[in-house]
């Protein structure tokens, strides 16, 4: 593997620092931060268009789509930048539904979207989960029935995300009812201001929304099929594989915070950074980032390889989530009363940010698959061992 970026990376790479550093307002951090770094804010719905003119949102799409036709590597640098800087950064539609899109869909939904979503003109949200099929979603039970030129959609769904601020709902549902249970899914992409669709909030551990979205006799065009009828299980594996490539950066940026805190704090006039068990924790965590950047590369590297990573993203997003757990762990006992207060008190240490990220990496931990789902994959399709 050969880490060096090329001459044009590095340059596009400068560009993208540049804009966000001019362009990221102290509102848009806010509005950010408040939606969860989802795309949806009138402020990041501002600033992803004019982000997204110079190609940055997916600089590996051809031209014709609104890329640049540069490397995966280039845009999984572009997302860590996006991560490290605080602006919106989770694109379902631009990260994870799009390749999918790219490589299954029919033209028609490839004219009618790529181009919009390479834009940030539009975002989707990620209709998998239901409350009987979380982690195994062959589960799924939403219905979709084929009534001529449309199907006709009943069901609920569970903790989608950015239902309430997207524009379409990248939505999985059963459109086989007997048989295999895999070989009866299909993807569709459907409005969300459809007659019958009902989004309610529900709140998480870190006081991020996610939604319930209702079903009641949606009428969802032929055309938003993605693919083939019955093969959206396929589909669906490949968008969660890209979902399980986690870019860190603002894990990256908490750990800076959490070093400039242990050098300025003086405890009985001597530096906490003196402290030995302080330093050990603080050198153990900076390892393990190193790693998890290498980790995130080498899934990149394989992108540009042409392979999909598959247990490869398993073991990133694994190792991140672990990560990021063992960091707010180690925030809080540096940080002591201080670190539990919320950041709306002046006694908060590091603006509260360990407070809220102590809660939001179990979140993280959950959504695109459990560790244990992760380490299950592993298990199975990187060594071989059987299905449990
Ligand atoms: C904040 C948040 C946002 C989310 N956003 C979205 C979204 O936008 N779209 C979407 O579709 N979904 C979303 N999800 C859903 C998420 O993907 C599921 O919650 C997750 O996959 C777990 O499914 P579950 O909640 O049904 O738990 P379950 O599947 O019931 O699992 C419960 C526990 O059992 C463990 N477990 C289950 N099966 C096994 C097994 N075979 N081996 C070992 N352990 C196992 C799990 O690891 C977990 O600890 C989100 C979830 C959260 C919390």
């Amino acid at each position: 593997m050969d880490f060096v970026f090329t001459k044009e990376e590095e340059k596009v790479i400068s560009e993208v620092r540049e804009f966000i550093k001019k362009e990221s307002t102290p509102e848009l951090l806010k509005e950010t931060h408040e939606l969860e770094r989802i795309y949806g804010g009138k402020l990041g719905r501002e600033f992803i268009k004019k982000f997204a003119a110079n190609g940055w949102l997916c600089p590996n799409w051809p031209e014709e789509y609104g890329g640049l036709n540069m490397s995966e590597m280039l845009t999984y640098m572009i997302k860590d930048e996006m991560t490290y800087s605080g602006i919106p950064h989770s694109y379902v539609a631009a990260h994870y539904a799009g390749a999918t899109i790219m490589k299954y869909a029919s033209d028609e939904i490839k004219e009618e979207f790529l181009l919009p979503i390479s834009k940030g003109e539009i975002e989707f949200a990620l209709g998998y989960s239901e409350p009987s099929a979380g982690s195994d979603l062959l589960g799924l039970e939403l219905r979709a029935e084929d009534k001529g030129d449309y199907y006709l959609v009943n069901g609920q769904k569970t903790f989608n995300t950015h239902a309430h601020v997207a524009d379409y709902h990248w939505l999985a549902a059963r459109t086989k009812f007997d048989g295999p249970k895999h070989k009866g899914l299909s993807m569709f992409i459907v409005d969300l201001d459809s007659p019958g669709i009902t989004i309610r909030p529900m709140i998480s551990i870190a006081d991020s929304r996610t939604n319930e979205v209702y079903y009641d006799n949606v009428k969802v065009p032929k055309k938003r099929l993605v693919g083939e009828e019955n093969m959206g299980f396929l589909y669906l594996m490949k968008a969660l594989d890209y979902e399980r490539m986690f870019p860190f950066g603002h894990y990256r940026k908490l750990f800076e915070h959490l070093l400039e805190y242990v050098k300025e704090t003086i405890v009985d006039g001597e530096p906490i950074a003196k402290n030995p068990l302080i330093r050990q924790k603080v050198a153990q965590l900076a390892t393990e980032l190193e790693a998890a950047k290498l980790l995130y590369y080498s899934l990149s590297y394989m992108l540009d390889k042409g392979k999909i990573p598959n247990y490869q993203a398993s073991m990133e997003k694994t190792f991140v989530c672990d990560l990021s757990q063992k960091l707010a762990q180690t925030g809080m006992e540096i940080l002591g009363q201080a670190g539990q207060l919320t950041s709306d008190s002046k006694w908060a240490a590091i603006s509260g940010e360990f407070e809220y990220y102590y809660r939001w990496v179990i979140v993280e931990t959950i959504y695109g698959g459990t560790n244990e789902i992760q380490k299950n994959i592993m298990a199975q399709r990187g060594l071989g061992l059987p299905r449990a």
